[in-house]
């Protein structure tokens, strides 16, 4: 989905890198134009005692015990007031919860305030930014995600340069700096990032777990190196330093295990498959580290200007075109929460107004929606397909689904008129057939 960069000038800007700073992971840019791109730059581990003992195995497969904080930090006001969200006209975006078998230690509260979109997630195969190039992001549920950026170490969050950016959890700031300045590829030119790195403590009944939490490419920092923290605090704004291609904020986590600082993903691992993170030699196992109704929603929001590509560019000449999709909800069973949106486009349909009569939509498996004779769409009244059950009106229409309809490992939603030679389509997660 993106340019890559050739073995030899990779091995360049690689030991470039390592004089400058240790550790550093890039980002590459996404295949669709509108998502911030970032590199993060790790920040030196301190020197640390080895005194974890989660249990983990170097192959991953040993079950580490139940683990939980003894007393979670409490989460702010900004934190827990309820998200609004980001998308004008939209209903919240559904809080994600952890799977039946997903091990919880809950020490992270939302680390901003609101509801913001994430474009880049954890990728579990694996998190090796040009190393990997397996062409997707596996994120913690176990879609093959080929929107982002392949190997992907954390969350990136789409969000205005200056919101603040709250402390996840309680503890100590360990990193609280701008980086020296590094080669950035994507900006073609050297760049300064800040960063701020808090260390947290989980404990349990036999162990204590060192878990650290940064904050990347952020505007303005807050903290001293040092500092105690509570959750919630501001710790700085975010922002677009560093090298990122857009404004956002990068969140990385990483647990102390195998004597060092390990990245992983803070929503755990519930793929259908065993973790290939916690399956490699250089990884380990991840937990949900999210306290209740804290973790930030998932990219289930897919939005696309009517007639064009991934890339912007203009593409087909449908009279109505689906411009946005709502699919998926980890842990949710409302089948509300899932709805796609269509929009008239009035150059391929000057009267401003379209018949729905005959026109369908479909997902991959073939469910269909069909719209009711004499429905007409009107320019500038976007109409919205719910996939539940509800009561229809000049905009909004209901599926009738008792459960959702999209596959959460991917799906396609297409929609198709009696005339047209081709359905339009929307890739969820993944490229349409
Ligand atoms: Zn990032």
């Amino acid at each position: 989905m993106h340019s890559r960069l050739g073995r030899s000038w990779l091995l360049v800007f690689v030991a470039v890198a390592i004089l400058a700073w240790p550790a550093l992971a890039q980002d590459m840019p996404p295949g669709s134009s509108d998502q911030p791109t970032d590199t993060t730059a790790q920040p030196p581990n301190t020197p640390v005692a080895p005194t974890d003992t989660t249990g983990q195995s170097d192959t991953g497969m040993v079950q580490p015990p139940a683990l939980s904080a003894e007393s979670p930090p409490s989460c702010s006001a900004a934190q827990t007031q309820s998200a609004t969200s980001a998308l004008a006209g939209r209903p919240p975006r559904p809080t994600p919860k952890p799977g039946p078998g997903q091990i919880v230690v809950p020490v992270f509260c939302k680390p901003f305030s609101g509801d913001y979109p994430t474009v880049n997630f954890f990728d579990h195969d694996l998190p090796f930014e040009f190393l990997d190039d397996n062409g997707y992001q596996l994120t913690w549920w176990g879609l093959q995600y080929r929107l982002g950026i392949d190997g992907h170490n954390g969350y990136d969050w789409s969000m205005p340069e200056g919101t603040p950016v709250l402390a996840a959890g309680s503890g100590k700031v360990v990193f609280a700096s701008s980086t020296p300045p590094f080669a950035c590829p994507i900006l073609g030119r050297a760049t300064i990032g800040n960063i701020v790195m808090i260390e947290h403590q989980a404990n349990s009944a036999t162990d204590r777990l060192r878990i650290r939490s940064g904050y990347y490419h952020l505007s303005q920092i807050d903290v001293a190196t040092g500092q105690g923290i509570n959750a919630g605090d501001q710790i700085g704004l975010s922002g677009n330093t560093g090298c990122s291609g857009g404004p956002h904020l990068h969140f990385g986590t990483a647990l102390f295990a195998k004597g060092r600082f390990i990245d992983i993903d803070p929503y755990g691992w519930n793929g259908p498959t065993p973790d290939p993170w916690a399956q490699d030699p250089r990884g380990t196992q991840s937990f949900w580290l999210w306290q209740d109704g804290q973790a930030p929603a998932p990219s289930n929001d897919r939005e696309q200007a009517a007639n064009t590509d991934l890339a912007g560019r203009p593409a087909g000449n449908a009279p109505v075109a689906i411009t946005f999709v709502r699919w998926f909800a980890a842990g949710d069973d409302n089948p509300n929460n899932q709805f796609v949106e269509l929009t008239l486009d009035p150059r391929y349909a000057p009267s401003g107004k379209y018949d729905l009569s005959r026109h369908a939509l479909q997902n991959n498996q073939g469910d269909t929606f069909t719209f009711p004779d004499g429905f007409w769409i009107q320019r500038g009244a976007t109409v919205r397909v719910y996939v539940g059950a509800g009561q229809s009106n000049a905009t909004d229409l209901y599926w009738g689904r008792s459960s959702g309809v999209f596959d959460q490992l991917g799906d396609c939603i297409k929609f198709q008129g009696p005339t047209w030679n081709g359905p339009y389509r929307l890739g969820l997660g993944k490229a349409c057939p």
